[in-house]
């Protein structure tokens, strides 16, 4: 278990083709416990493994927020997949670990329901509404290489750009997604 750096925008890496795991092995559980200690230590509710430089279809969403359920682990979500998401959208601010200090809102669809691999190598399926909706959405974006900063114009792009660089000596913060 260990705290990985976090790769930050426009680190490629965020941009990287992600594999399928086709079985749970010890390795996947090992970047599963990596993921949940880094989200911990940068009190993210959600991370995806390009975020620690891995390219594999797998994000965690902090259990609170996944399931209600106080105190217990990390949801895995393992090869996922948006089967359903409603027609009613939302727009709200969304942060990201990649976009430290950044909020962009972002207009995106209030229901999404996802499917998705456990630890355990079973499927399961969640329906999320406001706030998981969200995770589930930015947090999968993040297995197709799509960022915050997709949502934005040119010129807000730029500004993101240069706080960032002028922020390069990151360090964990208040809560993101
Ligand atoms: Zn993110």
């Amino acid at each position: 278990m260990a705290v990985r750096p976090i790769v930050v925008w426009p680190d490629s890496r965020l941009r990287e083709e992600t594999k399928s795991v086709e079985t749970v092995t010890d390795e996947v559980r090992a970047l599963y416990k990596d993921l949940w200690d880094t989200m911990v230590a940068y009190q993210g509710i959600g991370i995806a493994s390009p975020q620690i430089g891995v390219p594999i279809k797998m994000f965690l969403i902090d259990a609170m927020v996944a399931t209600g359920e106080e105190g217990a682990d990390p949801v895995a979500f393992i090869n996922p997949e948006i089967i359903a998401t409603g027609n009613e959208t939302d727009k709200s601010d969304e942060g990201c670990l990649s976009f430290p200090g950044v909020y962009v809102p972002i207009e995106r669809p209030s229901t999404a329901t996802v499917r998705a691999m456990g630890l355990d190598g079973e499927t399961f399926e969640i329906a999320g509404t406001e706030l998981l909706a969200r995770a589930i959405q930015h947090e999968n974006d993040h297995l197709t290489g799509k960022l915050m900063v997709d949502f934005v114009g040119p010129l807000k792009k730029r500004m993101i750009k240069r706080k960032l660089a002028r922020e390069a000596d990151y360090e964990p913060d208040q809560a993101e997604i």
